[in-house]
């Protein structure tokens, strides 16, 4: 999608998630992984959700998981969705671990089943900004 017809709100990284978007922009999916037990999750939390250590490191991440639940909004709640809607929202569920709120693409809303397999692709969607989304996984 070119830059200059995107017409949705954009997310803005914040400190804590700089990384993440800075490794999209560069199609890569970056995670935090814990440096004592090894879990992965994402960016906004300091310490492990498993072992409560604070030292972590980015990696990057297989790009990969499986569509653990979505929604097909049909409400409107915002004029520049007027286009897109009904689209839908998808919570994937990665390779690594974390489940990640997004959009599936590259599939027809009515074909979107649980447990499918995605993979990463990467929006430019500004300048400055790339958003990680998913299709079914080749
Ligand atoms: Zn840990």
């Amino acid at each position: 999608m070119a830059a200059e017809e995107y017409k949705l709100p954009i997310p803005a990284a914040d400190e804590a998630s700089a990384p993440f978007f800075a490794g999209a922009k560069e199609r890569k999916l970056m995670l935090v992984r814990c440096s004592q037990c090894g879990q992965h999750r994402l960016p906004g939390r300091e310490r492990c959700a498993d072992c409560w250590s604070e030292e972590s490191e980015w990696v990057e991440a297989s790009g990969r998981g499986k569509l653990y639940t979505f929604g097909i909004m049909h409400q409107q709640y915002h004029p520049a969705f007027a286009e897109i809607t009904p689209y839908n929202y998808a919570l994937v569920e990665l390779n690594e671990g974390p489940r990640l709120v997004t959009n599936i693409v590259d599939c027809p809303n009515e074909e979107l089943r649980t447990d499918m397999p995605v993979e990463a692709v990467y929006d430019d969607v500004s300048e400055e900004t790339t958003l990680v989304r998913f299709r079914p996984a080749k």
